[in-house]
């Protein structure tokens, strides 16, 4: 049996579930509004950038690609998490910047390992590793 996701739902809940579960002490500062892409990116799963300007408002965007019931669960979570991580790192939103580049020094890693992420990390960083291009075939030709 296949079962059908609602994954606008999915990604509106997990969004939530995801900010309540790992970063209770953080606060939601400005509008933030996550959606899927209307590009399927060969090489982009997430990103994160300031709607407007960062007091007003950021927006996280996951490749529409990640919409496919062969996409094992974990991984989406996973990149949703990493984005998220930006985010309250201060990238692309308002609030405090510790650090002066988004990904040097393994500071997403290093966030999602404080949340207990290290072994989805590493889970997903292999599964996107060995499938992702076979997704890129099978949803672009
Ligand atoms: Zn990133």
């Amino acid at each position: 049996m296949v079962t059908k996701i609602d994954y606008d739902k999915y990604l509106a809940s997990k969004t939530a579930e995801l900010i309540r579960e790992n970063f209770p002490e953080k606060g939601i500062t400005n509008i933030l509004i996550v959606k899927w892409s209307t590009k399927k990116s060969k090489r982009i799963l997430g990103h994160i950038k300031s709607f407007k300007d960062i007091n007003f408002g950021s927006i996280i965007e996951i490749n529409p690609l990640l919409k496919d019931l062969f996409v094992p669960q974990y991984v989406l979570d996973y990149v949703l998490m990493h984005e998220l991580t930006h985010y309250f790192q201060g990238f692309g939103s308002n609030h405090e910047r510790k650090h002066k580049y988004p990904h040097k020094g393994g500071i997403v890693e290093k966030e999602l390992a404080r949340h207990g992420w290290e072994e989805i990390t590493q889970k997903s960083e292999k599964w996107i590793k060995e499938n992702w291009k076979n997704l890129i075939c099978k949803k672009t030709n």
